[in-house]
């Protein structure tokens, strides 16, 4: 097993590809003002707008943003670094905090395994990498070693300590980290940063698409009266999925049968004292609950499966879990549809956001989704690769981060051992797994190293190999404890003693988050949560 089982490492982004490839694009048309349609208009135009290609976004002043989305990947960080967009600027404008992973609660009843933290990890957790790993295949084949993910990563001690993952200028050691933020605010900041850089804005209601004689989109009609032609459209509706769906009517493929839940509800609710570093996913009777801090209030929310429990009852349930049952703070009740189209670039339509498809929020994926997506068809572009087969790369690769992901997600109730509610058992009980995610089980189970599995399969176009471990291991999937046996010396050859001190000898170099953030955010305002229900 090699110590470089985490090989990212943060570098900026540098800038916009100089190849003069000829365009056969001189008018792209955005349909959608959610972040989908504001991520996608500002890497577009990063790549485009230089070339002479005009690009508009047509927002509906009478269809809201979904307004949830709270949470994001370290991937996100690449996205504001590529256009030159600081942290200064868009994060007190949009009330973020640091992320360092998630923490799951609740989810496993095995003794010591009841909570593990998922961390973002980076090339300093190849320091701990090893031992975590070589620990964890200890434990499966039967020794009595330590292997709970929490005692080896970094961005776990950090989280625990309520610490920022912006090391001392002293400290060479970059640490992965993903944010939180307000996403109606996020809209907000990204409209104006497109806007301001060439990309044009119309506030209309789009009615219909009109074909042309190659099944292609001609134009589209508004409400307004106008028809408004283009040679690329941009699916970015949500959920409504207008172009790619309405229009083309490309099918759907739907994860119901792996992913259960199809509802959420949200909730915001004051924050005070220190600002953690984490999310946190507690599991509840039908699902899951989310606890994000912004600098000006929490994002609560309870994802659950309609098939299993009312949205009424599952309002009630996050309520207690907020001591709100009396409190007239109002709820806001979501539908999910989860699945995937199986063409996210159709003849001249690219869907990007929930109407290209949407995982379940549990591991926040989808702005990365949306990033990927758009961030692949510039490359495309850039080539002037246009033909089937281009389409068809585009659309393998796209499908098999969602397929990957999907997979990953699954682990997480697969593994479940809640008997409290027909929910979890019957997600135990599911079996709806792909090939390779039943591959990678019974190599666990074996005792056998699931890295080479995880390198070569669809299922590592999700998640890295050291997430499988985490998870896997973090769940307590390991032998019984009175079926454990004393650990050989080469088992037991790493000292838990020795990783807990270099941890903590590391982590010191990183500073409070409240601190960290206090330069950079803005005083909390009364306003904060009633913002959160300006749609
Ligand atoms: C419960 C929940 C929690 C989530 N949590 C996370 C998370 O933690 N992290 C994460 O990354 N993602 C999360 N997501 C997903 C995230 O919210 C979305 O991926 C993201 O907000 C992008 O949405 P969108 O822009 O595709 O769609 P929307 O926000 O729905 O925007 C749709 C846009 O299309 C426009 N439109 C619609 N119809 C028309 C029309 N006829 N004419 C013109 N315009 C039209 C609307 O006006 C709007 O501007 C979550 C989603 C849900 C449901």
């Amino acid at each position: 097993m090699t110590a470089t089982l985490f090989n990212y490492t943060y570098s900026p982004t540098t800038g916009r590809s100089s190849s003069p490839a000829p365009l056969p694009l001189r008018r792209v048309v955005i349909v959608g003002g959610g972040t989908a349609g504001w991520m996608t208009a500002l890497i577009l135009a990063r790549s485009l707008l230089d070339r002479g290609v005009e690009i508009t976004l047509l927002e509906s002043p009478s269809v809201p943003i979904i307004g949830v989305g709270e949470g994001s990947t370290p991937w996100l960080r690449g996205f504001f670094d590529g256009l030159g967009i600081e942290e200064a600027e868009w994060m007190p404008a949009c009330h973020a905090t640091y992320k360092c992973g998630i923490t799951f609660d609740g989810w496993s009843t095995k003794p010591g395994f009841e909570r593990y933290f998922h961390p973002f990890a980076s090339m300093l957790d190849n320091l701990t990498m090893t031992q975590f790993v070589h620990n964890v295949e200890a434990r499966i084949n039967g020794a009595n070693v330590h292997a709970h993910p929490d005692r080896f990563f970094i961005a776990t001690r950090l989280a625990a300590a309520r610490r920022a993952p912006k090391p001392r200028e002293s400290f060479p050691f970059d640490v992965w980290h993903g944010y939180h933020f307000d996403a109606m605010l996020l809209g907000q900041f990204l409209h104006g940063k497109a806007v301001e850089r060439g990309v044009r804005y119309k506030s209309c209601h789009v009615t219909h698409a009109t074909l042309g004689a190659d099944g292609a989109i001609a134009s589209v009609g508004t409400q307004e009266g106008e028809t408004i032609t283009a040679d690329l459209f941009v699916d970015c509706t949500g959920f409504a999925g207008l172009l790619i769906d309405k229009a083309l009517k490309t099918p759907f493929v739907s994860f119901a049968n792996n992913l259960f839940n199809d509802a959420a509800v949200a909730i915001p609710s004051p924050i005070d004292g220190p600002i953690p570093a984490e999310t946190v996913s507690t599991a509840f009777k039908h699902g899951w609950a989310w606890k994000i801090p912004l600098t000006s209030r929490y994002g609560n929310g309870y994802v659950y499966s309609t098939q299993f429990c009312s949205p009424d009852a599952a309002e009630t349930e996050l309520r207690e879990s907020l001591g709100f049952l009396e409190s007239d703070v109002q709820a806001r009740h979501l539908k999910m549809r989860i699945g995937r189209v199986t063409k996210h670039w159709n003849k001249n339509c690219l869907a990007v956001g929930l109407s290209q498809g949407f995982i379940e929020p549990l591991e926040a994926t989808a702005l990365l989704f949306i990033q990927q997506t758009a961030a692949v068809f510039v490359q495309f572009v850039e080539k002037g690769d246009f033909g089937e087969d281009a389409h068809d790369r585009f659309n393998r690769q796209v499908n098999d981060h969602f397929e990957g992901t999907r997979d990953y997600i699954v682990t997480h109730y697969k593994t479940n051992t809640r008997e409290d509610t027909e929910y979890w058992r019957a997600n135990a009980a599911n079996l709806n797994l792909s090939d390779g995610l039943k591959k990678l089980y019974s190599l666990w189970m074996a005792g056998k190293s699931i890295a080479p599995g995880v390198r070569q399969q669809a299922i590592g176009k999700g998640y890295p190999v050291f997430s499988w471990y985490s998870i896997m291991a973090g769940m307590g999937i390991f032998p019984d404890p009175q079926d454990l046996r004393p650990p050989t010396p080469r088992e037991a050859r790493y000292s838990m003693d020795e990783i807990d001190n270099l941890l903590e000898r590391s982590s010191v170099n990183y500073p409070d988050h409240r601190e960290a953030l206090h330069s950079i955010a803005p005083r909390r305002t009364d306003a904060a949560l009633q913002l959160y229900f300006w749609m």
